[in-house]
Parts: C-alpha cells; sequence; structure tokens
C-alpha cells in the first residue's frame, strides 16, 4: 500500500524504489560522486556508442527490401501510445462496444463472411439509444434457444415428425414460427422483424423462407444455427397454396367451427395465420389474449404478413410488461430489432462501402431523399419535384439557390452537402442536379446530387434488384437527414435502421403538391398500414389509435398506427 500512495511529508512515490529507499542514481545528495556534468558525460558516451552500431548495420546490410519496408511500416504502428493499464488486461474475447452495437451483437462471428455485420458501426454515428440490458439478455437466452431447436436439431427433428403425423402433441420443447417470404422488400424487412419479436414474446424459435433471394441479401443474425428453414420442410410447397380458405388457417378454422378457443378439437400440428393486408375479422383475432391462449398450444405457426403489426402487439394485455422491459423507449423497437437481425450480405455490403466512400463519405453533411410514387405512370412528376423542393428549402434540409448572381463568393469555407435520392425515376436528380448546377446557392454551401440506380419500375423476383434495393435503405439510413415518402415501406426501413426522425412528404392528391409539403414524424418507428379496430374483450369496435399514448395513428396514413414515446398530437 505504502509504495503506491503519497508519502506522508508529500513526496512523489515514485522516487522511491521497491524497497522504499530513495534511488541511488538519480538522488545528487545519497550518491555525491555522480555530479550532473559526470551524468551527462554518460548520455553522449551512450549516444555516440549507438550511432556508430546503427551505421555498421546500416552498410553491412544489403539494400532495403518490401518486407524490410513493411517491417519499418510496423514497427511505425508499434509506437503508438501505450494502452492504459486497464486496457492492457482486456478480456481477450472482449470487442470493442460500438462494433457489437452496445452489445446489440453477439460476439464471435466469423467477420470474413459477413463483413457489415462487424463493419456497420464504424459507418454509423453513436447510436443515438441505448439497448436495455433486459433487451440484450432476452436476445442472449433467444440465440441459445435457436441454436437448441434450430434445424438440423434433435428437437428439430423430433417437431418436424410430429408435424408429418398430423397428429397435435402432448408437448414439445420447441415451439416455432415459420415466416413466408412474401411481398416487396422494405415489407420483408419490417414483417420478418414483426414476427422475430412475436417469436421472443412467445418463446418460439423463428425460421424464415428463404423465398428466392433472402439468402443473397441477409447473413445469418443468430451464431451457430442458421434461420432459414431448410429445403425438406414438410410443408414448404403448400406455401402457395395456403390462404383465407384452407382449412388450417386460423381465421377459417374460427369461422367455421364458431368454437371457443378453449375447444380441444381444433387443436392440430399447425395453423396458418393470414395476417395480410386483406385479412378478415377473423384473422384479426390473432391480436386478442383469448386467441393468443389457443395458439400458445399449436407447435407450429406459419404466418404470411405484409404488414408491421409490432404496434398491435403492444395492445395486447400478456405482452404489455415484457414489451415494456424490452424497450422502455417504445420508438427504438424497429431500430434494435433491425440492427440486430438485418445484416447486408457481402456483395451487397460492396454495393453500399463502394457508394458511400465515392459520394458521400467526404461530404460535411448527408441528406437522403426518398422518392416513392404510388401514381400510375413513370414519372418523373413536377408537382413531386415541386413538394421534395419545397420541404427541403422550408426545412432548412437545402438551401436556397441565388437566381440573380452568377456568381456568390461565399467567406469562409465553403461547406459540402451530398444529397442521396433514392427513386425508380432518374429524372427528380437531374432537376436537382440542375438547379445546384446552374445557380449558386445563397449560403455557398456546395450541393452535390447522388442516385445509386433508376430501375423505372418494381422487379420483385430479380436479384440484381433487390441487391440494390437493400443497398440504397441502408445508404439512405447512413444519412443525417431524411425527407421520405408517405406509405413507403422502403423508407421505414431506412428511417429506423438510422434512427433517424424523418421528415415525411404528404401524399398528393390530384396530381398536386400539397401544402405543406411535408411534416417530421413524431418518431422513427414504422406504420402499421392495416390494424384491427377491435376491442376483444368488449367485442365490439374501438379506435385502437386512441387507447394508449404511446401507440397513435400514424402521420402519413390516418388509419395505420405506430409506436411513439410522446404523445402530443402530430
Ligand atoms: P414500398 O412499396 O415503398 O412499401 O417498398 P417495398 O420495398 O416493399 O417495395 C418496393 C420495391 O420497389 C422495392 O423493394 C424495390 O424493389 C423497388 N423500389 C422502389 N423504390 C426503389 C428505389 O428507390 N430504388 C430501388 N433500387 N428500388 C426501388
Amino acid at each position: 500500500m505504502k509504495r503506491f500512495s503519497k508519502t506522508l511529508n508529500g513526496d512523489d512515490p515514485s522516487k522511491y524504489s521497491d524497497s522504499g529507499t530513495r534511488n541511488a542514481l538519480t538522488d545528487p545528495d545519497r550518491n555525491p560522486g555522480l555530479s550532473p556534468m559526470r551524468v551527462m558525460g554518460i548520455f553522449i558516451a551512450c549516444l555516440i556508442l549507438f550511432s556508430v552500431l546503427f551505421s555498421i548495420n546500416v552498410v553491412l546490410r544489403d539494400p532495403p527490401s518490401d518486407a524490410v519496408h513493411e517491417a519499418s511500416k510496423n514497427r511505425v504502428l508499434e509506437v503508438e501510445p501505450r494502452k492504459s493499464s486497464e486496457d492492457q488486461f482486456l478480456d481477450p474475447e472482449e470487442v470493442p462496444k460500438d462494433k457489437l452495437l452496445g452489445g446489440l451483437l453477439a460476439a464471435g462471428f466469423d467477420e470474413g463472411s459477413c463483413a457489415s455485420r462487424y463493419q456497420s458501426a464504424s459507418y454509423r454515428k453513436e447510436m443515438p439509444h441505448e439497448p436495455s440490458s433486459y433487451l440484450l439478455s432476452r436476445l442472449r437466452s433467444y440465440e441459445a434457444l435457436h441454436k437448441r431447436c434450430g434445424p438440423n436439431t434433435e428437437s428439430y427433428k423430433k417437431a418436424v415428425e410430429q408435424l408429418k403425423s398430423g397428429r397435435h402433441p402432448t408437448s414439445l420443447d420447441c415451439n416455432y414460427v415459420v415466416w413466408i417470404s412474401y411481398s416487396g422488400l422494405g415489407n420483408r424487412i419490417l414483417t420478418l422483424a414483426s414476427a422475430f419479436l412475436y417469436a421472443l414474446l412467445t418463446n418460439r424459435v423463428l425460421l424464415v423462407d428463404p423465398g428466392v433471394d433472402m439468402v443473397d441479401l441477409f447473413c445469418e443474425p443468430f451464431p451457430e444455427a442458421s434461420w432459414f428453414l431448410p429445403m425438406d420442410f414438410p410443408l414448404k410447397n403448400q406455401f402457395g397454396s395456403l390462404n383465407q380458405k384452407s382449412a388450417h388457417c386460423y381465421g377459417e378454422m374460427v369461422r367455421k367451427s364458431n368454437l371457443t378457443n378453449t375447444d380441444q378439437s381444433l387443436l392440430s400440428s399447425f395453423v396458418y395465420l393470414h395476417l395480410s393486408h386483406d385479412y378478415n375479422d377473423q384473422d384479426k383475432l390473432f391480436f386478442c389474449d383469448q386467441d393468443q391462449d389457443f395458439l400458445e398450444k399449436i407447435p407450429w405457426l406459419i404466418v404470411r404478413t405484409d404488414n408491421y403489426f409490432v404496434p398491435s402487439l403492444f395492445l395486447i394485455p400478456s405482452f404489455e410488461q415484457e414489451l415494456g422491459n424490452l424497450f422502455p423507449r417504445k420508438e427504438t423497437v424497429f431500430h434494435f430489432l433491425g440492427r440486430y437481425l438485418f445484416h447486408p450480405t457481402n456483395v451487397v455490403w460492396g454495393l453500399i462501402t463502394r457508394y458511400y466512400q465515392a459520394y458521400l463519405a467526404k461530404a460535411d453533411e448527408r441528406i437522403g431523399i426518398q422518392i416513392r410514387v404510388f401514381d400510375t405512370g413513370t414519372g418523373p412528376f413536377q408537382h413531386v419535384f415541386d413538394q421534395i423542393l419545397s420541404c427541403a428549402l422550408k426545412e432548412n434540409l437545402l438551401p436556397e439557390t441565388n437566381g440573380q448572381d452568377l456568381i456568390v463568393t461565399p467567406s469562409g469555407t465553403l461547406k459540402s452537402k451530398a444529397v442521396l435520392i433514392t427513386s425508380l425515376s432518374s429524372g427528380y436528380l437531374e432537376k436537382l442536379r440542375d438547379m445546384y448546377w446552374e445557380h449558386p446557392t445563397v449560403t455557398g454551401e456546395v450541393i452535390g446530387i447522388y442516385q445509386p440506380s433508376h430501375e423505372e419500375y418494381q422487379q420483385t423476383e430479380k436479384h440484381a434488384h433487390n441487391r440494390k434495393a437493400w443497398a440504397e435503405m441502408y445508404l439512405l439510413s447512413l444519412t443525417d437527414m431524411l425527407i421520405t415518402s408517405s406509405w413507403s415501406t422502403f423508407g421505414y426501413v431506412a428511417q429506423s435502421l438510422g434512427g433517424l426522425t424523418p421528415w415525411i412528404l404528404y401524399k398528393p392528391e390530384n396530381r398536386t403538391a400539397p401544402d405543406p409539403a411535408c411534416k417530421q414524424a413524431m418518431s422513427m418507428e414504422p406504420c402499421f398500414h392495416a390494424p384491427p379496430f377491435y376491442d376483444c374483450k368488449a367485442k365490439t369496435g374501438v379506435d385502437t389509435g386512441a387507447l394508449v399514448p404511446h401507440v397513435r395513428h400514424c402521420e402519413d396514413m390516418s388509419w395505420g398506427l405506430k409506436l411513439i414515446d410522446r404523445s402530443d398530437e402530430f
């Protein structure tokens, strides 16, 4: 103790050796024979000896090879400031915190097979919110469950045998939710996150139908066990024919039998959940606690949905507490689940990083503009361009141009803004680029306009098309400020992944730019476009957007629902 603390008389303890005595070499009082002059003499002699040895070494050696260059480069690295004593004792298992996104990601994945997983942090700003420790612990326990019950495990084989037999099992140690690949890419990303949250809440294992391109687009999110449904899954060939009329469709089961959910004769080895936009009142009973009690007993749930149904899970009383613990901040649901689940494969990561480095990295500020036009016709439309410009100028996202002067000489350093446009049409890019080329900005800012692709129309079944779509959603999520289009899941994915609260362009009516053109969203969460309006207890219709402060109607769709953390009206 004494050796490392200040001495009573205030001396610096570094003056003392381990034995507690003062250092004879540096202490002239203790060693009168070593005067300052003599110390200086010894030092100069050492210097001369060292430089002679160094010269002999250089003269005798061959001309420096590349290897020597490499070695000297490495030596430069070695003289980096030494780590603090704490760093020197880092657990080898420990990886820098931001690389694991605040503990959201598990350590230990092979980095080369999915570069985006651990590199994404270096392309993003600090996470605006921290995941709760409870969410982290539930993710780790989910990973353990997935490893125990995932494809090719004994439990999986047993459950599949049971499924093939068609009988309802008395008990199984693993239950599953199987997600059918369906709809556009933005929709798929949102529905997969919804299905994962449902799996977390109900202790089920999520298995993903690979569809035509899911393997091409997304890395495996769970360590040591695949999330993809094996090709020989017994119901695989039936996915295409499962619909609302199927005998195993939950809504149809309820409608036909008109039975209560406690009726054991309804129990079967699997149930198909039809949760897509055209679902009926019986299908919507999925969002009632009583029906969840029944579904809990079914080992295999097969779900088809094109909707982000998370907001309605928050209205199921039995999930309320758990959801509150997982997400103390409600608007972070997709933000965290999205960053946890969706890692672009290397081929997509190449598209993202090359584009980012070439066009976006050097700008002082990045502004994303996501343009999705649901009108018929290919565009570009003048009213859409007017609306975007009006929004960007009014909200100070982009500077005005100077129509008078040909040259504006700004004072100080020029600030650069990179505008990333995503659109199926190239027309908006051309108009905006011409505008900022032909006129100077009033602020002197330098505006670059970039658009990675213009695919003209949606081509959901094409690999290269969907890779670009995924890369573009991700690039938008790397911007600092974002303008999005109403109703678009493409934009929702970008905003939530990026932790951005976007300015949403109101939906134009009659091909006219609305006034105001846009408004900043209440939260970064996606909108559930087709929620149920049903009070399960009272068995009557109810406005589900007015029941609790954190589930409100969306800014861009008056009947949609979204999660928010503040309840002031939009
Ligand atoms: P939503 O229809 O806007 O909700 O978004 P989805 O992603 O579900 O479906 C639209 C699909 O159209 C995308 O997945 C892409 O295939 C295509 N698409 C729409 N906008 C763009 C765009 O700006 N860039 C690219 N590359 N594709 C787009």
